[in-house]
Protein backbone atom coordinates (compact mmCIF):
# COMPACT_ATOMS: atom_id res chain seq x y z
CA UNK A 1 0.00 0.00 0.00
CA UNK A 2 1.28 3.60 -0.58
CA UNK A 3 1.26 5.48 2.67
CA UNK A 4 3.63 8.74 3.90
CA UNK A 5 5.66 5.77 5.56
CA UNK A 6 7.19 4.93 2.66
CA UNK A 7 7.28 8.12 0.10
CA UNK A 8 10.58 9.01 -0.86
CA UNK A 9 9.26 12.65 -0.61
CA UNK A 10 8.59 11.93 2.94
CA UNK A 11 11.38 11.92 6.00
CA UNK A 12 10.75 10.00 9.02
CA UNK A 13 11.03 11.83 12.36
CA UNK A 14 12.62 10.71 15.55
CA UNK A 15 9.07 9.96 16.84
CA UNK A 16 7.93 7.87 13.64
CA UNK A 17 5.96 10.50 11.95
CA UNK A 18 6.69 11.68 8.79
CA UNK A 19 7.95 15.35 7.56
CA UNK A 20 6.27 15.67 4.04
CA UNK A 21 8.83 17.87 2.19
CA UNK A 22 5.86 19.00 -0.73
CA UNK A 23 3.44 20.02 1.39
CA UNK A 24 5.60 20.74 4.46
CA UNK A 25 3.16 18.87 7.25
CA UNK A 26 3.78 16.57 9.75
CA UNK A 27 2.04 12.83 8.43
CA UNK A 28 1.31 9.99 10.04
CA UNK A 29 3.28 7.15 9.01
CA UNK A 30 0.79 5.04 7.98
CA UNK A 31 -1.50 7.43 6.33
CA UNK A 32 -2.56 6.06 2.91
CA UNK A 33 -1.35 7.62 0.29
CA UNK A 34 -2.91 6.32 -2.77
CA UNK A 35 -4.51 9.16 -3.96
CA UNK A 36 -1.60 11.64 -3.48
CA UNK A 37 -0.13 12.72 -6.70
CA UNK A 38 3.29 12.88 -5.25
CA UNK A 39 3.65 9.67 -3.52
CA UNK A 40 7.14 8.85 -5.18
CA UNK A 41 8.75 5.70 -4.54
CA UNK A 42 12.10 5.41 -3.17
CA UNK A 43 15.15 5.81 -5.47
CA UNK A 44 18.79 5.28 -5.62
CA UNK A 45 21.63 6.84 -6.95
CA UNK A 46 24.78 4.85 -6.98
CA UNK A 47 23.50 2.53 -3.94
CA UNK A 48 22.30 5.38 -2.17
CA UNK A 49 19.17 6.10 -1.29
CA UNK A 50 18.10 10.00 -2.83
CA UNK A 51 16.81 12.67 -0.05
CA UNK A 52 13.14 13.74 0.08
CA UNK A 53 14.18 16.87 -1.67
CA UNK A 54 16.01 15.28 -4.56
CA UNK A 55 12.04 12.55 -4.93
CA UNK A 56 11.10 16.10 -5.06
CA UNK A 57 12.27 17.79 -7.79
CA UNK A 58 12.64 14.57 -10.00
CA UNK A 59 8.67 13.68 -8.93
CA UNK A 60 8.10 17.74 -10.62
CA UNK A 61 10.09 17.15 -13.54
CA UNK A 62 7.95 13.77 -13.93
CA UNK A 63 4.41 15.40 -13.82
CA UNK A 64 5.35 18.46 -15.60
CA UNK A 65 6.39 16.05 -18.49
CA UNK A 66 3.26 13.91 -18.37
CA UNK A 67 1.68 17.55 -18.82
CA UNK A 68 3.63 18.64 -21.78
CA UNK A 69 1.93 15.58 -23.35
CA UNK A 70 -1.22 15.41 -22.52
CA UNK A 71 -1.29 19.73 -24.02
CA UNK A 72 0.79 18.38 -27.07
S1 LIG B 1 4.16 13.51 -1.02
FE1 LIG B 1 2.19 12.62 -0.50
S2 LIG B 1 2.65 10.48 -0.02
FE2 LIG B 1 4.56 11.60 0.03
S3 LIG B 1 4.84 12.18 2.19
FE3 LIG B 1 3.83 13.88 1.16
S4 LIG B 1 1.64 13.55 1.47
FE4 LIG B 1 2.71 11.62 1.92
Amino acid sequence: MKSCGNCGIGSKREDGSIECFKYKKIKDALENSEKCLYYTQYKFEDGELMNPLQHLILKEQDLKSKHMKNTI
